[in-house]
């Protein structure tokens, strides 16, 4: 039996996951779940999994979940350090499937005692890359992919050697607004964002993917995840979403990895890795699906992949500038204070702002300095906003 736990369990990645993991109850000891706001799942999934413990990040909501799971043995817990403290239970594979900086301490908590982390959490490695993989590092801990372009990268590059590796292309669908006359994109409402063409995924990562800042992100997790210069990371538009992502070799070939817009892919993948098994997903079939189309990048319409490029050139701490300014940024969208089309220009006023304060993005990359890094962002996005809210 593999001890697992799942962090994020009530999100669309843990909820996939819980899906996989259902299937084969056997096989797997369950230590941990957890989730913030959505109780009732968490509860219900706790005790069917039969889970040792359950944790909600609501402080305040301790009682509720006590009481869902109350004569089920299943252990009960709030609050983010509770989230943390169960991920350092020991667990043989934990998935890292929080949305947003939050999961960056539990993800850290869980390669400290060694255990494989399945990292659907990019924010993590764009906030704090190379603490990340330290810490991994220092305790023999693995990481595996679980974003679909990263998981599809991962196996074009198995048995190779990355000095043969030229270029590393991740596709993008192009979101909701792909196809929209860009002066329009200002007039972009939160409903029309949050709806993805071709992907079923959680609200906030939807509307990333309309504004790009998602690929912005995963040009980053590239570059932290395979140790590819930045001018190696190239990124194309792909309608479709079927080609996850391609690697160009010395030699010429490019190695695509093709699979149907179904998480359960990369996450069934990292689940077995590194045995292949069985899963429950579409088989492609190519003939009907006749053609797969290829658009430039266009920086006007998302401007998100010029910040990334950016970021990446100022190094330090500026990627966990750049996420914290981008969810508060989102949040800002999603209450209604910006524009969609806004939200790029927050982000570029608050790393310019925290850039031309000096000190703190060059700090050294320690978890304290991380989180300051990231409280100072968030404090300078919201300027930002209520600037342009007037
Ligand atoms: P969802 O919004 O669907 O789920 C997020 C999960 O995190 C939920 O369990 C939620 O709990 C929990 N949560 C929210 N806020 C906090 C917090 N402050 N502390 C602890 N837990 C919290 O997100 P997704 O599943 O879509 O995405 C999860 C991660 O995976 C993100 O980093 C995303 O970028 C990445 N990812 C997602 C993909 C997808 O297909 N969805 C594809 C590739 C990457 P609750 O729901 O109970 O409030
Ligand atoms: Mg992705």
């Amino acid at each position: 039996m593999r001890r697992i736990s799942i962090f994020g369990a009530t999100g669309s990645i843990g909820q996939n996951t819980i899906d996989l993991i259902a299937r084969a109850p056997d096989d797997y000891d369950v230590v941990a779940l957890t989730g913030a706001g959505n109780i009732a799942q968490l509860a219900q999934d706790a005790i069917r999994l039969r889970a040792d413990i359950a944790v909600t990040a609501e402080e305040g909501r301790l009682d509720e979940l006590r009481d869902a799971l109350n004569g089920s043995g299943v252990q009960a817990a709030a609050g983010a350090a509770a989230i943390t403290e169960a991920a350092s239970r020991p667990a043989d594979w934990i998935m890292s499937a929080i949305v947003g900086a939050a999961g960056l301490a539990p993800g850290l908590a869980a390669l400290g005692q060694g255990s494989t982390l399945a990292l659907a959490n990019k924010e993590s490695l764009v906030c704090a890359g190379h603490l990340v993989k330290s810490t991994a590092a220092r305790h023999g801990a693995a990481i595996l992919p679980v974003d679909s372009e990263h998981s599809a990268v991962f196996q074009a590059l198995i048995g190779e050697d990355m000095s043969a590796v030229e270029r590393i292309i991740i596709t993008a669908s192009g979101g909701a607004f792909r196809d929209w006359p860009i002066e329009d994109l200002p007039k972009a409402t939160v409903a029309q964002a949050s709806s993805h063409p071709n992907w079923d995924m959680g609200q906030r990562i939807t509307v990333d993917s309309a504004s790009m800042f998602n690929k912005a992100m995963e040009v980053i997790e590239t570059r932290e995840f395979f140790g590819v210069d930045p001018d190696r990371i190239e990124v194309i538009v792909h309608p479709q979403s079927m080609i996850h992502a391609l690697v160009g070799f010395n030699d010429g070939a490019l190695m695509a990895h093709v699979g149907p817009p179904d998480m359960r892919h990369a996450i069934g993948f990292a689940l077995h890795h590194p045995a292949r098994r069985h899963l429950p997903v579409e088989r492609l079939d190519l003939v009907a699906i006749g053609t797969f189309e290829f658009r430039p990048p266009d920086e006007a319409r998302w401007p998100a992949l010029r910040i990334a490029r950016e970021v990446m050139a100022r190094g330090g701490l500026s990627g966990a500038v750049f996420n914290a300014a981008k969810e508060t940024a989102l949040d800002g969208f999603i209450a209604g204070h910006i524009r969609f089309t806004q939200m790029a220009d927050v982000v570029a006023d608050t790393l310019d702002a925290l850039d031309a304060r000096g000190g703190h993005i060059d700090a050294t990359m320690t978890l304290d300095n991380v989180l300051e890094a990231d409280h100072l962002a968030r404090k300078a996005a919201e300027l930002a906003i209520k600037k342009r809210a007037g």
